[in-house]
Formats: C-alpha cells, sequence, structure tokens
C-alpha cells in the first residue's frame, strides 16, 4: 500500500515510521492540507490519511475516487470534516480512529479550567519577574461546583470522573442515555437544567447539523451568569460572536477553547511573524479571561502512538480485505 499523508507535521512522521517498521507499507508525508487545490497530490496512491482541518468534501472525494485512491484513512475520531454520503456515493471507504485516549482530551478540559480558575499562566509571568503580589489571582475552590457535561461519550465519561473526583457534582446531558451514568454519580438530566445549574459548563458532543451552534444567545441567556464555558470538541458547537457580546457583558466569566470553528486559517501553524487577519479570534485573544490552546487536546505521546497503531491497523484490515471495523459507513 502506498500511503500519502496530508497536513503531516513532524510528530506524526516519527510516530507513524516507527510503528511502520513492523507493517512496512510505502509511506509518504506532505505538510499541506487536503483540499479542492491539493487533492491532485494523492494521484497515484493507494490511501490517503488526513487530519481535522482538511477538507474531504464532495469535490475532493470525486477527485480521490478519480484518482482510484482506494481509502480515506482519519487520524482523529471526529468526521465532520468529509462528506460521507459523497464517500459512499463513490465507493470510498473511510476509516478513523474512534478512541485513542479520551483521558487526553479529559485531562487537558481539565487543564484549561483549573489554569482558568487559578490563573497559573499569569502567575508564572508574574514570579519570573519579580512580582509576587496576589492581586487578580484569586480563584474558587472546584469541590462544590456543579459541573454540566454536554455528550458522554468516552471523552465526556472520562471528564465526568476527573470532576467526581475533585468533589464536584456533575450533570451530563446526551440524546441518549447512557446507563453508566448512576455508576459514577453523575446526573442525567435535560439541558436547560444543566444550563441553569451549572458553575462550569463542558462540551463533549460531535459537531453535527444539530450541535452547529449550539452555544448560542438563548443557551448563554439560561446560564448562570460568571458561568465557565470549555470547548475541548469542535469549534462551531459555538457561535462564537454571541460568545464575545456574553463576555463583554460579563455573563461569562470564564471562557476555556482547545477548538474554534475557523481554526482552519490559523491551527497547526507558526503564524509568530505574521499578522492575524481574523478579528473574531483576535477579539477573544483580547479578553484577560480567555485561555485558547491551538487544537493540542488530543496531544499526548499516548495518543499519538494509538492514532499511529489504530490507522495502520485499519490500512492493514483493508489490505488484507478484512471487515473495516473503524468503517464510517
Ligand atoms: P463519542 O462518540 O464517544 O461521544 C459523543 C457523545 O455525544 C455520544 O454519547 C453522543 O450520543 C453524544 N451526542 C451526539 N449528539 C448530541 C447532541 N445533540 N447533544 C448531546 N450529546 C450528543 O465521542 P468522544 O470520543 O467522546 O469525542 C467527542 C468529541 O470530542 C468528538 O466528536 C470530537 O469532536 C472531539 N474531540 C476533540 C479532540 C481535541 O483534540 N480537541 C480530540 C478528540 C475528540
Amino acid at each position: 500500500m502506498r500511503v500519502v499523508f496530508f497536513s503531516a507535521k513532524p510528530y506524526d512522521k516519527k510516530f507513524f515510521q516507527e510503528l511502520n517498521q513492523t507493517y512496512g507499507y510505502e509511506l509518504y508525508f506532505l505538510d499541506v492540507p487536503l483540499h479542492a487545490d491539493t487533492a491532485v497530490l494523492a494521484r497515484g496512491y493507494d490511501a490517503v490519511c488526513i487530519f481535522v482541518n482538511d477538507e474531504a468534501n464532495k469535490a475532493v472525494i470525486q477527485q480521490l475516487a478519480d484518482f482510484n485512491v482506494q481509502l480515506l484513512a482519519l487520524r482523529s475520531a471526529g468526521y465532520n470534516h468529509v462528506d460521507l454520503a459523497a464517500a459512499q456515493q463513490y465507493s470510498l471507504p473511510v476509516v478513523r480512529v474512534p478512541a485513542y485516549s479520551p483521558y487526553s482530551v479529559a485531562e487537558h478540559t481539565l487543564a484549561l479550567v483549573l489554569t482558568l480558575n487559578r490563573k497559573t499562566h499569569r502567575a508564572y509571568n508574574r514570579v519570573r519577574e519579580g512580582n509576587f503580589s496576589l492581586t487578580g489571582l484569586m480563584g474558587f475552590d472546584l469541590h462544590g461546583k456543579t459541573v454540566g457535561l454536554i455528550g458522554l461519550g468516552k471523552i465526556g465519561f472520562a471528564t465526568a470522573r476527573i470532576f467526581k473526583g475533585l468533589g464536584c457534582r456533575v450533570l451530563g446531558y446526551d440524546v441518549v442515555k447512557q446507563p453508566e451514568c448512576e455508576e459514577i454519580g453523575l446526573e442525567f438530566t435535560d439541558l436547560a437544567t444543566l444550563y441553569t445549574q451549572s458553575d462550569i459548563i463542558s462540551l463533549h458532543c460531535p459537531l453535527t447539523p444539530d450541535t452547529y451552534h449550539l452555544i448560542t444567545d438563548s443557551s448563554i441567556a439560561q446560564m448562570k451568569r460568571g458561568v465557565m464555558l470549555i470547548n475541548t470538541s469542535r469549534g462551531a458547537l459555538i457561535d462564537t460572536p454571541a460568545v464575545i457580546e456574553a463576555l463583554k457583558h460579563e455573563h461569562i466569566g470564564y471562557l476555556g477553547l482547545d477548538v474554534y470553528e475557523e481554526e482552519g486559517d490559523l491551527f497547526f501553524e507558526d503564524l509568530s511573524d505574521k499578522v492575524i487577519q481574523d478579528d473574531v479570534f483576535t477579539r477573544l485573544l483580547a479578553f484577560p479571561n480567555v485561555l485558547i490552546t491551538g487544537h493540542q487536546a488530543f496531544f499526548t505521546q499516548n495518543a499519538m502512538h494509538n492514532i499511529a497503531e489504530v490507522t495502520l491497523q485499519n490500512i492493514t484490515a483493508f489490505a488484507q480485505k478484512e471487515p473495516l471495523k473503524n468503517a464510517l459507513f
């Protein structure tokens, strides 16, 4: 199998090349993202391997099928960037890595909550400059606070366990009621209750037509004043201008983001010498109570190892004509 990787970074290359010593595929790494103008680079390959900000829309899938690409392998769990109907239409199987480490994302969620609350980023800089003043660094005890989780899948549950361990009351909402809720003391509830009672709200559902802009004026209006909102899931779950208004009026007290609706033009690249043209993003950066990380919640050694391993297993299953257990249709 000849496999071409789009949006490949040095760390992708390292993990895949190490593991590929036991698989022996021909792997080619391109740092450009996949989109309509770059799809031509897939010509001559059997499989195309992509990440979260590559665009596998209908036009791209049609091109891949024309080049006789036989497999689209996602290095991610989320697949909102792939037109599955088009892939089905062009008989291009799509495989993903459904669970590479829910702990990586759940633990990053905790990192965002703790940093926003205890302001360790500000303390770090102050102390290095010899400023030991505590003014402006006051936080609150997480113990006893109510945390609301939207989406109770693998990551939602890993996050619930962490906050239960900290002594929080944990509320959860999902379109499917998960039987394990009671086992870990998670209160399954409706969205309205979760919005009105939570001190911290964290999003762990996928981006679908139903969850697009789930957080907007009407949902924010139901939340407690001063609420902490965390999104490590997908940027478009949040209507960013609505959140900016709520930050300006101090209805949202803290915002922690690992994802952003227009992140495709920004994240995973070093733009430190460039002028950022996205005024919505730069407005977010101007708030002292907003913390943004660049889609790094998944980025642990364990997760990277598992992504490489499961992707190579997916390719092997395809090459050996075995059932594709991680296929999306
Ligand atoms: P999962 O499939 O195990 O769980 C998702 C849960 O969301 C399911 O229980 C599903 O029923 C629920 N859900 C679906 N629609 C919903 C809705 N309208 N309202 C409430 N709940 C709904 O997925 P997971 O592994 O827990 O991952 C969750 C999401 O995290 C992924 O879809 C992806 O977008 C995101 N993610 C982000 C990173 C990162 O690095 N930031 C890494 C991995 C995953």
